[in-house]
């Protein structure tokens, strides 16, 4: 078992008790440590870089007082520093928009897209009082359409009727019409992912954005995703366009590494987290529960 990141700064800095300031040494040990927990928090690479030159910068010279342990301090900068980077205040879908205000959910297949779609559905249905109409645009997995239009049955939510055949980009102006016609205030479109990323998943995506223009784009990620959750982030954000990411799996053992690699790489606020598999597992995103698990 590994010690946690706060006793062994501790057990490196702790011997510094008033001894006026940090040396570029001390702290440079104490950088090793927390470059380690990054990573082993899945931290991309250049974002642990670029974050831990933000602490370096802050211990350097940072004064030892008596009352405060040197480890607990730097602890304290690199917490702090997280809040920041992760966005210390949590942020609204904004439904700030001529209605049907259209939501667009991108991500990679099996990210959490459909559920996330249905969690926000009944979210804005049942508190927000908003009359919200789904859509699926996988045109490749029936399955995935039946899923949201099972799932919108079971919430009392509609669901676009399925028209076999219909390109994405026409299922989301259809949906947009339905959206007019039937008096929605918001119109949630369910883009279909792929295994892995690749251009064609970002062209019709490119395509739905064109389509229906949406108000928000956001992306659906894995809390699990490990080093290629910056890839995915800033691909999406380059090419279609991102307004916020939603975090699923936050109930599963991962440690949260991938929040702070795409908002850092994307400066996008992470706007949800999915704590479940059931429709109502969705809350808002708190940045210190998960600067609390990075640090371990
Ligand atoms: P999609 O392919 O991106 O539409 O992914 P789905 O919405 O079908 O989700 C894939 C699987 O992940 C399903 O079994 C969901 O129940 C599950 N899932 C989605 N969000 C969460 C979450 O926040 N927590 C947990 N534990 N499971 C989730």
């Amino acid at each position: 078992m590994f010690d946690n990141l706060s006793e062994k700064l501790g057990g490196i800095l702790d011997r510094l008790t008033g001894r006026g300031s940090l040396s570029e040494a001390d702290v440079d040990a104490a950088m090793r440590e927390i470059r380690r927990a990054l990573l082993e928090a899945d931290v991309a690479l250049e974002v642990v870089r670029s974050f831990t030159e933000k602490v370096r910068e802050q211990a350097v010279g940072a004064t030892v007082v008596k009352s405060v342990k040197p480890g607990q301090m730097v602890v304290k900068i690199v917490n702090d520093e997280l809040i920041a980077m992760l966005g210390s205040d949590s942020q609204a879908i904004d439904l700030n928009a001529v209605a049907p205000v259209p939501i667009m959910m991108v991500g990679l297949q099996g990210s959490g897209k459909t559920t996330t779609t249905a969690k926000l559905a009944r979210r804005m249905t049942q508190r927000d009082k908003r009359k919200v109409l789904m859509a699926s645009l996988d045109v490749y997995r029936p399955a995935a359409m039946e899923q949201l239009a099972v799932l919108g049955r079971d919430l009392e939510i509609d669901t676009l009727p399925i028209v076999v055949g219909q390109k994405p980009q026409d299922i989301a102006r259809r949906a947009m019409e339905a959206g007019r016609l039937g008096g929605y205030d918001v119109v949630l479109l369910d883009t279909a992912g792929r295994t892995t990323l690749d251009e064609d998943m970002m062209s019709e995506a490119a395509e739905i954005k064109a389509a229906a223009n949406p108000h928000e784009v956001l992306l659906v990620a894995d809390s699990l995703t490990g080093q290629d959750a910056v890839n995915l982030a800033r691909a999406f954000d380059e090419r279609v366009g991102l307004t916020g990411i939603v975090l699923t799996r936050i109930d599963g053992d991962g440690r949260g590494g991938a929040a702070l690699s795409m908002r850092a790489v994307t400066g996008k606020p992470i706007k949800l987290m999915g704590t479940g598999e059931k429709t109502d597992a969705l809350e808002d995103f708190h940045p210190s529960r998960i600067a609390g698990r990075i640090l371990g």
